[in-house]
């Protein structure tokens, strides 16, 4: 095995996440099978209790493990179906080394953390690594491993420790650091400074890891003056310094390191022979190609919750552009706030009321994501019900899904109190209610989560015939409410139907209105299952329906989106969050969100 670590120094937010999963892409393509790790160093066992608003989204994955949204980012850019042990946390280290403790394994020894956490850490890299990912057989060929944080950081420093180990252990030749820097650009003189970088490599070898490359970020290509102070400095081969300038989009990044040759520096240091002996980027090139002739656009209405950081729908905007692209249209996501939506919101903030409002009309389809909390539900109620009575193209995932039905149950059935026990615990129409795999009584680990088997009840239905008429399809979940079983022969003879169900019957897993154009509510997140080129089927459902809806600009004035680039009010907002033109970013503007997902297709 070998392993490649990305490392990154100077500031945090400069997307070695997408460098990591681009140097895999880049090794897959000169024909080697890769697997992933993500290092988190926080205390949190898992993402799982973690607020998606301030850490970004939490993916899901088939084995139900709650990871970092990099892991996301692997499985898509690299098509791999990872497990939980692929993300370590500081968390799980500790509980491991803890349980070990307890048992007596550690024979009356202190317990340390050098060599206990560096050695656990080594071991379940070690471990990990061997796992097949790919769907192929026996253990890939590199392991790229990411650390999280910024070098320096005390939380990583068990971590740098036992990587530094960890490459003396495996020995030269199958140990490659790449550390992704800043070399920021002085405004006044355009003059590219190399300091920050500098301290950061001093600051890596003092602790005992030697970069083999030095990826920088910077907003235009290092000079070559610059690069041979930068080799002198940190003791890198400039042929090894590679520059990570802006891009309009993450697609862009293997094809930035291939035409910087970082696979020959990589492979060199790993001593690999490339299997291609240049890299194979056909596929990869044919679609970017494909994606820039796009004219025709695309506009989603996402009725959700949202903050200032960009990341809390990250899989969700993917598996749209995913969609989008496999439609050939540009796409447009409105983030609208769920909460404007609301009659509250008409007195309190009228501006904002009439531009969410604007948004939902002005959109194509509109699309309600997962989500926990009461905040914004009676909106998003709202738009479930203008999507429902207007034949507006409409997907609810998760909790959307459970929106939906009570939406129906009030309006429909006339059932005026329907809710969620979620949020309404003492409603007396109780059609969505807390169905926990485990216990009843306990909130702790009664989350039904990962991958789940759906069966088909009703042959010719759409969601069925979006999946290949497939008799069954594995989705990933992560809930705890689900429709009220007891009530679905009352939802159904007013009109809804269930048509995807567990194997037992009682979970609703997809509902569907059969008289209106599109109308599907998963209880799954489809999202996560979505890949480039691959899309998912009820999202691609979602954006082909909405794709045959006359386009309708919206009427709010509010700016519009084009060709994947940020309007300038929009950029300029996206610059003062911080948006380093590697993620997909959202800004606020008088309280209206809008965002583009458009900066790479992965
Ligand atoms: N809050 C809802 C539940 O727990 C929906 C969860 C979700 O959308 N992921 O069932």
């Amino acid at each position: 095995m070998k392993y490649v670590l990305v490392t990154g120094g100077v500031v945090s937010g400069l997307g070695k996440g997408v460098t990591a999963s681009s140097i895999g892409v880049l090794l897959q393509a000169c024909g080697f099978r890769v697997t992933s790790i993500k290092i988190d160093p926080y205390l949190n066992t898992d993402a799982g209790t973690m607020s998606p608003f301030e850490h970004g989204e939490v993916f899901v994955l088939d084995d139900g493990g709650e990871v970092d949204l990099d892991l996301g980012n692997y499985e898509r850019f690299l098509d791999l179906k990872l497990t939980r042990d692929n993300n370590i946390t500081t968390g799980k280290i500790y509980q491991s080394v803890i349980e070990k403790e307890r048992r007596g394994d550690y024979l009356g020894k202190t317990v340390q953390v050098v060599p206990h956490i560096t050695d656990a850490i080594q071991e379940w890299i070690e471990c990990v690594a061997q796992i097949p990912v790919d769907g192929k057989e026996g253990p890939a060929d590199v392991c790229v491993i990411e650390l999280g944080g910024t070098i320096g950081d005390i939380e990583s420093m068990p971590f740098i420790e036992a990587l530094g180990q960890f490459s003396y252990r495996v020995g030269p030749g199958n140990f490659c650091l790449v550390h992704v820097s800043l070399v920021p650009v002085l405004n006044v003189v355009g003059e590219q400074k190399t300091k920050p970088t500098q301290h950061s490599v001093r600051q890596l070898r003092g602790l005992g890891l030697t970069p083999n490359l030095l990826a920088c970020r910077s907003s235009k290509e290092l000079d070559d003056n610059v690069k041979e102070k930068l080799s002198q400095f940190c003791h890198v081969p400039s042929s090894s310094i590679l520059t990570l300038y802006d891009v309009p989009n993450i697609w862009h990044i293997p094809l930035l390191l291939r035409d910087q040759k970082a696979h020959e520096a990589i492979l060199k240091t790993l001593n690999l022979r490339g299997v291609a002996t240049e890299p194979n980027f056909k596929e990869w090139i044919a679609t970017t190609k494909v994606y820039d002739k796009f004219h025709e656009m695309v506009r989603i209405a996402m009725v959700g919750k949202y903050t200032n950081l960009s990341d809390a729908y990250l899989s969700v905007l993917k598996a749209l552009l995913h969609a989008s692209t496999a439609c050939n249209h540009k796409l447009v996501v409105d983030l609208v706030p769920a909460e404007h939506l609301e009659d509250d919101t008409s007195k309190e903030d009228p501006d904002a009321y009439k531009a969410a409002w604007g948004l939902l009309k002005g959109a194509n389809g509109i699309l309600v994501p997962g989500g926990f909390g009461d905040r914004g539900v009676e909106g998003k109620i709202l738009a479930a019900k203008y999507a429902r009575e207007n034949n507006i193209p409409y997907l609810g995932i998760c909790l959307g899904m459970q929106i939906a039905v009570i939406e129906f149950s009030r309006s429909v059935l006339g059932l005026h109190d329907a809710n969620s026990t979620e949020f309404d615990p003492k409603t007396e129409n109780p059609c969505v209610i807390f169905m926990p795999e485990g216990s009843k009584t306990h909130m702790g680990g009664t989350m039904r989560l990962g991958s789940r088997r759906t069966y088909f009840h009703v042959a010719d239905c759409k969601s069925a015939k979006l999946y290949g008429n497939a008799s069954f399809v594995d989705e990933r979940h992560r809930h705890r409410y689900e429709v009220n079983p007891d009530m679905i022969s009352q939802l159904e003879s007013a009109g809804l139907s269930f048509v995807g169900k567990d194997e037992t019957g009682k979970r609703m897993e997809i509902v569907e209105c059969p008289s209106h154009p599109f109308f599907i509510g998963a209880q799954f997140h489809p999202e996560f299952k979505s890949r480039p080129g691959k899309p998912s089927p009820l999202f691609l459902g979602l954006i082909s329906a909405a794709c045959e809806r006359t386009i309708v600009p919206a009427s709010n004035g509010y700016s519009k989106l084009t060709n994947g680039i940020h309007s300038p009010l929009l950029k300029a907002a996206a610059a003062h969050n911080g948006n380093n033109g590697f993620k997909s970013s959202n800004s606020s503007l008088n309280g209206v969100y809008t965002s583009t997902t458009t900066n790479g297709v992965c």
